[in-house]
């Protein structure tokens, strides 16, 4: 602001009283209509913080009677957009074309439709959480999930009946699979020794380093094997009375190619039981299903983990599974009932919300209407069906200011899974007249809703595998858009 003429003290003085107090302004037509539509603390907070600032304007000599009678008039827009703005979700809906499918930075898997409402159905009033309908008595939390986990992976696996008898294993969930990790060395290995390869001391992501959840959570690392070799020899020449654990990590977001070695998983449970020493699997991902129709013949999966016998898995919900955030630990049920009675269970249980959502995306994978996970649908998406779209969206750009065309491009699994797939998509690519490619990125996340895509090769590409169908036709209005 500049001064059209010196402000001395009387000046000062005289702007102040131009100020109107807080009760003036609440009295006039603008702010009465304010008063309409925000409630009154609200409004009064915002209009209070204003004044202030203007007070200190004019005592720093930056307002002149000119400027000050604009800024006075403008106040009560000046105040609604304050009060539109603090009203604001900061959680908000995106639209990501960046072809990952699970992107941790944008919330990993969507819901499915029957998870969105029975989360909806459950949370609204009060749910049987740990209540026992049948007895009446309090129950616990787990078995909203744990009869489905263990039905589902004994109906893929083949392994049906076991439960007919007295059920060997059981399930516990907690908030995610770095605390179920967390939790299993804490119950099994506190102050004793947990057998691991060289090879599986890892950073996962996202500050989860299986050494460091190792020592804080009591466990002492017993490092065998090297970076790249590890034999089942190197685990049993470890083995001594102070073993607790057999620890094996999913190489789910890294491979080791060239010169390697890694016995199979059923090795190291079958050097567990002549050792009498459970062997727990962080296995991470949750995959459930067969990715070889991608190109993916190396993935291993959670079924194959429960097919081999180990005595307890970590899974995540919101991964291949296509849930919600949330670890699955599933076990002998002795381990599981040791892992019941650790204190920190209580810090790293879940909401009724979560095992509604995990309950109903667990039923769409029983009933086999796995399509409706968008996770799997996304991945099932045809590359042709993929190339219409793209087409299609391409085809309502019409903005003399950008260009879109339609290139092939290469999605990712992500979320730390499955790091050498390479899912064969379709993009458009953009060029914008006056814009750089990071220029363009940037103002495509400004949109409603915001549109988050990548760069390639010096283009903003917008690959439409992870963009839901529905959002197309929005997709191609904020093209239009000035960007
Ligand atoms: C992703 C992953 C984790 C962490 O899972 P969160 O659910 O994100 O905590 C741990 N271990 C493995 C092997 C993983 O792939």
């Amino acid at each position: 602001m500049t001064n059209e003429e010196p402000t001395n003290g009387k000046d000062i003085e005289r702007l102040y009283r131009l100020l109107p107090s807080l009760n003036d302004l609440l009295l006039t037509a603008s702010f009465e209509a304010l008063l309409q539509s925000h409630s009154r603390s609200m409004v009064v907070a915002s209009a209070r913080a204003t004044l202030a600032q203007i007070r200190q304007q004019i005592s720093g000599g930056q307002h002149t009677p000119t400027s000050l009678a604009a800024r006075v008039a403008a106040l009560a827009d000046e105040i609604a957009s304050d009060l539109a703005l603090n009203s604001r979700f900061s959680l908000q809906p995106v639209i990501n074309a960046t072809g990952v499918i699970l992107h941790t930075n944008l919330g990993r898997a969507p819901l499915s439709q029957s998870a969105l409402d029975h989360i909806v159905e459950v949370a609204k009033g009060y749910c049987n959480l740990e209540l026992d309908l049948e007895s009446g008595e309090r129950s616990r939390r787990d078995v909203h999930a744990e009869s489905l986990i263990l039905r589902l992976l004994r109906m893929k696996t083949g392994m049906v009946g076991e439960e007919l008898s007295n059920d060997p294993k059981a399930v516990v969930v907690v908030n995610n699979c770095a605390a179920a990790t967390f939790l299993a060395l804490n119950t099994l290995a506190d102050r004793a020794e947990v057998v691991v390869s060289r090879g599986e001391l890892v950073e996962i992501g996202g500050g989860f380093r299986v050494p460091e959840i190792l020592v804080k959570s009591g466990a002492l690392l017993r490092e065998v094997g090297t970076t790249n070799k590890t034999r089942v020899s190197d685990y049993e020449s470890a083995i001594s009375p102070n073993t607790a654990l057999l620890l094996r990590v999913h190489q789910s977001n890294f491979s080791i190619e060239g010169f390697t070695a890694r016995p199979k998983l059923e090795e190291l449970v079958s050097l567990g039981q002549k050792s009498n020493v459970p062997v727990f699997e962080d296995q991470g991902t949750g995959l459930i299903f067969s990715l070889e129709r991608h190109g993916i013949k190396t993935e291993e999966t959670l079924l194959e983990s429960f097919r081999s016998g180990a005595d307890l898995i970590a899974a995540s919900g919101d991964k291949l599974l296509g849930g919600p955030q949330c670890g699955i630990l599933v076990g002998r049920k002795d381990i599981i009932e040791r892992i019941r009675q650790n204190p920190l269970l209580r810090a790293f249980r879940v909401d009724k919300l979560t095992y509604a959502a995990l309950e109903a995306t667990l039923i769409d994978h029983l009933a086999e209407t796995a399509d409706s996970i968008p996770i799997v649908r996304m991945l099932n998406t045809s590359l042709a069906e993929i190339l219409r779209r793209c087409h299609w969206v391409a085809d309502q750009v019409n903005s003399k200011m950008l260009a879109a065309e339609v290139v092939s491009a290469i999605g990712l699994i992500g979320g730390g899974t499955a790091p050498g797939a390479r899912l064969q998509s379709s993009a458009l690519s953009l060029q914008h007249a006056a814009l750089g490619p990071q220029a363009l990125l940037n103002a495509l996340r400004r949109l409603q809703p915001p549109v988050i895509g990548r760069i390639s090769d010096d283009r903003v590409l917008l690959d439409l595998r992870t963009v839901e169908p529905e959002f197309d036709v929005e997709l191609a209005r904020l093209l239009q858009e000035d960007l």
